[in-house]
């Protein structure tokens, strides 16, 4: 990636340490001269993620990732690296020059697109609060649902007046754009050219990404104010800010609780999500709509081990649990049903009859592998076998593999060696996949263990001392690189410093560095003697090379007697240094 920011980059991370970063998400401990912590992107209970505070890197030697700070923040919260960047310089108070994207194309012009539309449901959200304080009976309809300021403030909630232009004038009076307001979906425009407001007559529900910015909107209609005409729920639809299949609701409030009791309850409402609140539990989110898509599957795989589905007990509900358990459960997270009573949700259910009872129904809440086993006996065999079958084949950790057949079957009523008829698990297909790919190229399965290639040799100590680069460099080093993915990678050691690199690196590179100068790797005082020691290799290398090329051309033949006795001389006393070594 080619962008002219690399000074943002540095002050950036002047700014903010990984480690202030990571305690936000995670509960790190000292170890050695490390941080660990579980890590927070595969499932595990180990402490297997470690943070090198001087080197501002975190590496996991579970699942292998490893990266910066700029890495940490994108896959924590899913962002590409531009919002990331811009997410990192607003907080720290970097003024980010202009960068340019991955084709050199400019994308100042996106950024300031997308800060606009952030800037534009910033007002908008402060607008229908104000509207809601103001608003009688829109007043009253909160306070009648009992919820208190202190919810109404936490969640942003407001109030879009009954009026055509009345969000559209705050946004002309502050001089937008009102075309990207209509690309927001804050603002429609008529077909003879005039802007009106998109939510009209409604409760508003402020959807925040994970940092607490306004990205979208959910609006209610209240049924003293509903017109009968109007759909109950109006949302915004996707934006450039706004993707609904990777965001959850209040997932900036639950955050914090979600990641240090890596537990998270799920709701299908906005609604439930601030009464859970209200009575303290601040670990609950909603589903955008009915379905539960995979990126919100590994979105809370990331952050908790632990689900608990709140969903409604009627049908839909039953459905809406017994899919959401089938993609938690092949990840790994494990998980509860609670279902309410029919015609019950959890906002009435704790407002009107107590916390106690809504504990009461979490006590007998159904393990989620138990309710998908429930669900399976009301449908045919074959399509329970079926659906087992290919639940089976998901399944990620192969430790719960076999566990979970035999639960199933048994759960079922058929024989586990039937059921496990046909089914591939990921582990048996991941080895053949391997086995297939090194009978195919065997040069490539070797090189999967870099640190035994001479490359990995010679690019292990130039990651470690990039200083010394230009000794090296007149050692010969570069120049016996053979693949072309270490050249590039040696090129890139030698034109970035130290704090600006980790941007300009591939996963794998960023790994392979990382893992060199990682605190787990020999420790860095030993530089003279690691130089030492590849200026031996070097020049074994070299003299090899020569030896050959000379015995090459001794097979080749000279018909020349003094060619043949100069040839013979200096492959002896190549030989001979050889020998030596
Ligand atoms: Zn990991």
């Amino acid at each position: 990636m080619a962008f002219t920011g690399k000074d943002n980059i540095q002050e950036i991370k002047a700014r903010l340490s990984i480690v202030d970063l990571a305690r936000r998400y995670l509960d790190l401990r000292p170890m050695g001269n490390r941080l660990v912590a579980p890590c927070p992107f595969h499932q595990e209970t180990k402490p297997s993620f470690s943070i090198n505070e001087s080197e501002g890197t975190f590496y996991c030697f579970g699942c292998q990732a490893a990266g910066d700070i700029f890495d940490f923040y994108s896959r924590i919260n899913g962002s590409d690296f531009r919002d990331t960047l811009e997410a990192l310089a607003e907080e720290t108070g970097v003024v980010l020059k202009q960068y340019q994207g991955k084709d050199g194309e400019n994308t100042t012009k996106q950024v300031s697109h997308k800060s606009e539309m952030l800037k534009m449901h910033e007002i908008a959200t402060a607008h229908f609060q104000s509207n809601l304080q103001s608003h009688a009976i829109a007043s009253k309809y909160i306070d009648g649902r009992d919820i208190n300021l202190d919810v109404r403030e936490r969640y942003s909630l407001g109030f879009s007046l009954d009026a055509w232009q009345s969000l559209t004038d705050v946004f002309k009076r502050s001089g937008f754009n009102l075309d990207v307001a209509v690309e927001c979906g804050l603002v429609m425009k008529s077909k003879d050219g005039r802007y009106f407001d998109r939510f009209r007559n409604r409760l508003m529900f402020p959807i925040r990404d994970v940092n607490g910015r306004t990205i979208a909107f959910g609006g209610r209609v209240i049924p003293e104010l509903d017109d009968g005409e109007s759909a109950k729920y109006l949302n915004s639809n996707g934006t450039p800010i706004y993707k609904k299949s990777q965001q959850l609701f209040g997932l900036d409030v639950a955050r914090r609780s979600v990641t240090s009791q890596k537990n998270i309850l799920i709701t299908e409402g906005y609604m439930d999500v601030l009464a859970l609140y209200q009575f303290g539990y601040m670990n609950a989110v909603a589903v955008l709509g009915t379905s539960f898509p995979d990126e919100q599957v590994k979105r809370i795989s990331e952050l908790a081990k632990h689900v608990e589905l709140l969903f409604d007990g009627d049908a839909p509900g039953r459905e809406a649990a017994f899919k959401a358990c089938g993609k938690l459960l092949v990840r790994g997270i494990s998980c509860h049903v609670v279902l309410f009573p029919q015609g019950e949700d959890i906002d009435s259910l704790l407002k009107e009859q107590g916390k106690e009872v809504f504990e009461n129904l979490r006590q007998q809440s159904i393990e989620g592998l138990n309710f998908c086993i429930q669900t399976l006996k009301q449908r045919s065999p074959k399509d329970a076998v079926e659906w087992a079958r290919a639940f089976l084949e998901q399944i990620e950790m192969p430790e719960l593999f076999q566990p979970t057949a035999t639960k199933l079957a048994s759960g079922l009523g058929i024989d586990e060696a039937e059921l496990r008829l046909g089914v591939v698990t990921q582990k048996r297909s991941n080895a053949a996949k391997n086995t297939q790919g090194g009978q195919s190229s065997p040069r490539e399965s070797t090189s999967n263990s870099p640190r035994k290639t001479r490359d990995a040799q010679i690019l292990t100590v130039a990651a470690r001392y990039p200083h010394r680069l230009i000794s090296l460099q007149e050692m010969g080093a570069d120049l016996l690189l053979e693949s072309p993915k270490a050249r590039h990678f040696w090129d890139k050691l030698s034109q970035y410093s130290v704090e600006e690199i980790l941007v300009f690196l591939t996963d794998a590179e960023k790994l392979f560095w990382v893992q060199c100068r990682s605190a787990d790797a020999p420790p860095l005082d030993n530089e003279e003697g690691e130089l030492l020691a590849i200026q031996h290799l070097i020049k074994s290398i070299q003299k090899k090379s020569y030896a050959s090329s000379v015995a090459a051309a001794l097979s080749q033949g000279s018909n020349n007697y003094e060619t043949q006795r100069e040839y013979m001389r200096a492959l002896i006393e190549a030989q001979g240094r050889n020998n030596v070594q």
